[in-house]
């Protein structure tokens, strides 16, 4: 089984936003995104509460109408590892297609206000477990020093 985002060196990978895999599904393709926030094995990962608050609000905006990409989306969730997440959406598109939409969502994490939606006990299944502050501190830095001055090698694994 190709697992593409095993098979990269993660001694080499940027931050950015990356085409992980692409997989088939009938006549459909999904394609799952690598949102790598931290390079890895070199800078501390995120807080479990921080990137746990990123999962909620990531997930929450990009099913919302506002983001303009609702029906497209399967999935988001966070990385074991916590350098980053993945979102998984449906068809064949490419980091540079994704990005605009990921730059309004790590924006609405930015300016979000407010209590972290779903963060209740029918809800969650950790629901004390969340930190806004870290979590918009981290958006905040991922789209000043990644999002919003983006390279081809952050859209491109390394080979
Ligand atoms: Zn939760």
């Amino acid at each position: 089984m190709n697992v593409a985002s095993f098979d990269i060196d993660h001694d080499r990978l940027l931050r950015g936003v990356y085409v992980s895999r692409k997989d088939y599904v009938g006549s459909e393709t999904v394609t799952t995104f690598d949102v790598r926030i931290k390079k890895p094995n070199t800078e501390p990962p995120i807080e479990i509460s921080a990137i746990h608050t990123l999962e909620h609000l990531l997930a929450v905006y990009l099913r919302s109408n506002e983001s303009g990409i609702a029906e497209k989306i399967i999935y988001v969730g966070p990385m074991g590892c916590r350098t980053g997440m993945y979102i998984i959406v449906k068809g064949d598109m490419t980091s540079a297609e994704i990005l605009p939409y990921i730059v309004s969502s790590f924006e609405f994490v930015r300016d979000f206000e407010g209590e972290v939606p779903a963060a209740t006990s029918k809800e969650c299944g950790n629901y004390k477990d969340h930190n806004l502050t870290f979590a918009k501190y981290e958006a905040e830095k991922y789209l000043s020093e990644v999002l919003h001055v983006i390279r081809e090698e952050n859209l491109v694994y390394p080979q």
